[in-house]
């Protein structure tokens, strides 16, 4: 295929020659961009591990047990020779319940554990008071990829996938010592309770707006709702201190909850906890089962092989030593002069938000001054943080033990340490990703932004690019997370990362007015694996347009400002190959727009996309004027 001109396709300008050659690995559901620097990262890290591995030379003690997770995982023969057996004594536990009263006396060894319930129970921090933590409950999980695929409007979707799902399920349950009409009873009550539970949990679309699932409720007016589950008495053992108010995360799950869980529900139940611990579990029983248990998550992606043993037994040890690992990467191979570049740069952009909120059209003054203060005042988390958190010490890993034992261990302490934090102040040094990680956030309950070590790095940041380069590349991505701070859900917290809204009616009414053309902008948009849901993707698009709009605020600061390279850039850093599977799955779970578009879209809103290319009524990525959108 010709190489298309730049302004009739920019993503397929600058990227067509490496996505007609790039082959996706047998491994992963795409290619390219993010997932090129992860592949790095993870070969990068796989080998130090392989080194640290073998010479045992290490002084770091974190890093160390991580190793032996590792090195655990690495020993197929002996997991093989364990079998299922490791796990039995889990899924006793469950198959042995005998009622709700028993059920109940299990409770706390469930939550701790992370045995499945009809419910989840985490420590968050408090949206209202972001010093301290609240204790949330959350709906369970569907097996389908949303709950959205249990509606009638997926129906078609739904009978693809299922009899994949059960697929798996029964060749894991024959590996149990369940009889054969056991194992199929067992999967006919799990997927009856899936679809009580489908019913009422939320959709990746609901869960899109924050605030809604912030509901506070007196704990005994949830206890009532979770009758016959004994809620009060849960709590009592798990938070041993003065409280009143739990928060309902999806109450419409708990207006429902007796629907869902009761007498006659609780053998559906059992079984559908039986199957769900036992998919949890078998990435650490023996390799067969985890290929089986991997297979569904495969399919959903068009993944035909699962990552290889060393690849698995490094991508577990990350899981459960993340900030390790990412110290660890950080260290080693980002460089100070790389961390001072950076943090000028984002200075820079964060200056030209300031400019541009100073500027704006649709906000009052004082709404103008209070974004102007959550800019002054947001937490810059750059590269790496220079410690672990203290639960990392104190974490065992004991190679005396089974790896299925091992990381029961370390769910179980990693869970006990997040429910003994409620009562605690919360600690805003703390990272939300650690430095081994190829991915950018905002968060509002603490009005910070992270950005990894490992997304610091070509295309989207060199110290070698150009600095316009660097702008189009990760000053975009930069600006794009500052955005969130004003999007519909940041909007909604104030400096401090309280829920308290600070903007005027008249303001908001204003703002939302914009978004519906930015929703139009991407709605309807036909891909060859589906079409886009402009309203679901709305705050990104949102965020991307705001991104580029500041970053190239900066631009217009630079003497040696190259406009060409800056959109050239930004056409790079989205360059993905996917298996067509993946971008299905993307375009009903993911809020981002399909890369493609990030690509195309965003640009043709700004002035300097038409002088820089020279871009004519005539080209493809052509907008007049009147329909150009620049909310910030
Ligand atoms: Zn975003």
């Amino acid at each position: 295929m010709d190489t298309p001109r730049i302004q009739d396709d920019l993503y397929e300008h600058v990227n067509g020659e490496w996505l007609s050659k790039a082959v996706i690995p047998d491994d992963k559901p795409c290619a390219g961009g993010f997932s090129e620097l992860a592949r790095e990262g993870e070969e990068l890290l796989m080998k130090e591990f392989r080194e640290l591995a073998a010479s045992g030379n290490l002084d770091d003690a974190n890093m160390k047990k991580a190793v032996s997770l590792y090195r655990l995982c690495l020993d197929e023969k002996r997991r093989a020779e364990d079998g299922i057996s490791p796990a039995q004594d889990m899924l006793d536990t469950i198959d042995s319940l005998k009622d709700i009263d028993d059920l109940n006396a299990h409770l706390v060894q469930f939550v701790e554990e992370g045995y499945p319930l009809p419910f989840k129970m985490t420590v968050e921090t408090d949206f209202k008071d972001s010093s301290s933590y609240g204790i949330a409950l959350w709906g369970a999980p569907v097996f389908l990829p949303d709950s959205n695929y249990y509606k009638d409007e997926m129906a078609e979707q739904k009978k693809q996938l299922m009899p994949l799902f059960v697929g798996m399920a029964e060749k894991l349950l024959a590996k149990t010592k369940l009889s054969e009409a056991d194992q199929a009873l067992y999967i006919k009550d799990a997927l009856a309770f899936d679809e009580l539970i489908a019913k009422y949990v939320k959709s990746q679309e609901e869960w899109a707006d924050y605030v809604a699932a912030y509901n506070p409720i007196h704990k005994e007016k949830a206890a009532a709702f979770f009758k016959p589950v004994d809620l009060t008495g849960l709590l009592g053992v798990l938070f041993p201190i003065p409280f009143e108010n739990v928060i309902f995360t999806e109450p419409r799950y708990f207006e429902h909850f007796s629907e869902v869980f009761n007498e006659e529900t609780f053998t559906l139940y059992k079984h559908w906890a039986y199957l769900s611990a036992l998919i949890d579990v078998s990435s650490t029983l023996t390799e067969e089962m985890r290929d089986i248990g991997s297979s569904f998550g495969r399919a959903l992606s068009g993944v035909a092989v699962m990552p290889s043993l060393e690849k698995q037994s490094y991508n577990l040890a990350s899981f459960f030593f993340s900030d390790v690992i990412g110290l660890y990467y950080g260290r080693k191979f980002f460089g100070e002069a790389a961390k001072k570049d950076i943090t000028e740069l984002v200075q820079s952009i964060i200056e030209a938000w300031k400019d541009r909120v100073r500027k704006n059209a649709f906000l009052s003054d004082s709404t103008k001054d209070k974004a102007i203060l959550k800019l002054g005042t947001m937490k810059l988390k750059l590269a790496y943080p220079d410690k672990t958190d203290a639960l990392y010490d104190t974490l065992v890993v004991d190679e005396s033990l089974t790896l299925f034992k091992n990381c029961q261990r370390l769910k179980k302490a990693k869970k006990i340490d997040e429910l003994k934090k409620f009562g605690t102040k919360v600690d805003h040094s703390k990272w939300d990703m650690p430095g081994h990680m190829v991915n950018a956030c905002y968060n509002p309950a603490s009005n910070d932004i992270t950005f990894p070590a490992a997304i610091l790095q070509a295309p989207f940041y060199s110290i070698k690019q150009t600095r316009s380069e660097n702008l189009g590349g990760i000053g975009c991505v930069i600006a794009h997370e500052i955005s969130h701070a004003f999007d519909n859900n940041g909007a909604q917290f104030d400096e401090n990362g309280n829920l308290n809204n600070w903007w005027t009616d008249e303001d908001m009414a204003n703002f939302k007015a914009q978004t519906l053309a930015m929703v139009e902008q991407f709605d309807g948009i036909e891909l060859p694996w589906g079409k886009v849901n402009g309203e679901f993707i709305v705050s990104e698009n949102i965020a991307d347009n705001g991104g580029m709009a500041a970053s190239l605020q900066v631009m217009h600061g630079m003497k040696d400002a190259d406009y060409k390279a800056f959109f050239m850039n930004w056409g790079r850093i989205w360059c993905q190959k996917a298996k067509v599977e993946y971008d299905k799955l993307l375009l009903s779970i993911d809020v981002h727009a399909p890369h493609v578009l990030r690509a195309n879209i965003t640009p043709r809103n700004f002035n300097e996309w038409y002088t820089a290319f020279d871009v004519k009524e005539s080209d493809k990525m052509y907008l007049p004027p009147e329909k150009r959108v620049v909310i910030w």
